[in-house]
């Protein structure tokens, strides 16, 4: 199948639905990718990495913006081929990202001469553990391709510029006691019992709220899980509290354990995964001009997205993509055409100036 990439974009997204490409298995995609790119966008330097498509203008511009998007979904639920009802998009990947890959493929091959230079990067096995990440990958094999003054991730986001993003951690709170016949309790003591203080101060924890380059961000810290017993009848020794703290990204890594730590002082803590977050870094002069070319609106990201990496790497990194992010991995997944049409025409607008 080839895929036209001076269509409306909205084409090129329902043609893109119509390659299953669950993660592992974006090889029929990323071919139909390459094979456009190489065709239809002659002013491309393309490489293929695996299943990671790479293409990028190489014109002397002062910046570079990379816009990235991932190619994999997860599995079909019943939700292929695609299904087109007026100006509504149904079915997998119409949301989490093909409208996002469809909006980059067409500026690809549409605008040879940006304002920035631009490096696209189309990966793979986005939907699965983060060691298969495809980004992951270039990071480590293709360094190069990944160095720009701003990277532009098109995952959905209600066609609403979404930047930085809140780092999350979980920790484990452990609670030691001694075993005993539950008939003689006084000579054991209880761990489930002594989660009581930390449950008492999960309760009445006052989440912060901060305001960064203008943005609103919510921090929460909710426990998610607990465990602990050992039989009906007998006193328990170990019980386990784990807890998920979401946290703003004007806190490191390390701040945000260390504020645990302060919170939960007195008892034994674990980080069991840690994720940090990502500053907005909107004041930067290309993504200054993006939320320009997006009429000034800007809303801070709560989720966790590869926008991250790419804040790891050291550049402003927002989330701009059509579609609903709540959808994202249900079986109703679904877009409006105009959603992806305003991300085409605010990204066209950005690189040439019209
Ligand atoms: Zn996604």
């Amino acid at each position: 199948m080839a895929l036209d990439l001076h269509a409306d974009p909205v084409d090129i997204t329902a043609e893109l639905v119509d390659i299953q490409s669950v993660s592992g298995e974006e090889a029929v995609i990323a071919d139909a990718v390459a094979a456009a790119l190489t065709g239809q966008a002659g002013h491309l330097e393309v490489v293929r990495n695996g299943d990671t498509v790479l293409a990028r203008t190489n014109l002397g511009r002062p910046s570079r913006v990379i816009f990235a998007g991932h190619l994999d979904t997860v599995p079909v639920n019943e939700n292929l081929p695609l299904r087109r009802d007026g100006d509504i998009l149904h079915g997998l990947g119409t949301v989490d990202m093909k409208g996002g890959d469809a909006v980059f493929l067409s500026l690809a091959a549409t605008v040879p001469e940006p304002r920035h230079d631009v490096t696209f990067v189309f990966y793979d096995c986005e939907e699965v553990d983060a060691a298969r990440n495809g980004l992951g990958r270039i990071e480590r094999e293709l360094p190069d391709w990944l160095q720009a003054d701003l990277a532009v991730v098109g995952e959905p986001s209600n066609a609403v510029i979404e930047a930085g993003c809140q780092g999350t951690m979980r920790v484990e709170l452990r609670t030691a006691g001694r075993r005993a016949h539950t008939a003689r309790a006084w000579m054991g003591e209880n761990a489930i019992h002594a989660l009581g203080e930390p449950m008492r101060r999960l309760t009445a924890y006052a989440a912060r709220e901060v305001e960064i380059d203008g943005l609103r961000y919510r921090e929460g810290l909710q426990a998610v899980r607990v465990s602990g017993g050992v039989a009906g009848n007998v006193v328990p020794d170990e019980a386990v509290l784990t807890i998920n703290f979401r946290f703003a990204p004007d806190r490191s890594g390390e701040q945000a354990e260390k504020h645990l730590r302060e919170v939960f002082d007195g008892f034994e803590l674990s980080v069991v995964d840690l994720s940090p977050g990502a500053l907005p870094g909107l004041s930067a002069p290309a993504a200054a001009e993006l939320v320009q070319a997006a009429g000034g609106q800007a809303a801070a990201k709560l989720g966790w997205t590869d926008v991250a990496r790419f804040a790891a790497l050291g550049m402003p990194a927002v989330n701009f993509g059509p579609g609903d992010p709540t959808l994202a991995h249900t079986r109703e997944e679904f877009v409006h055409a105009a959603e992806i049409r305003r991300v085409a025409g605010v990204l066209r607008e950005f690189l040439t100036g019209r």
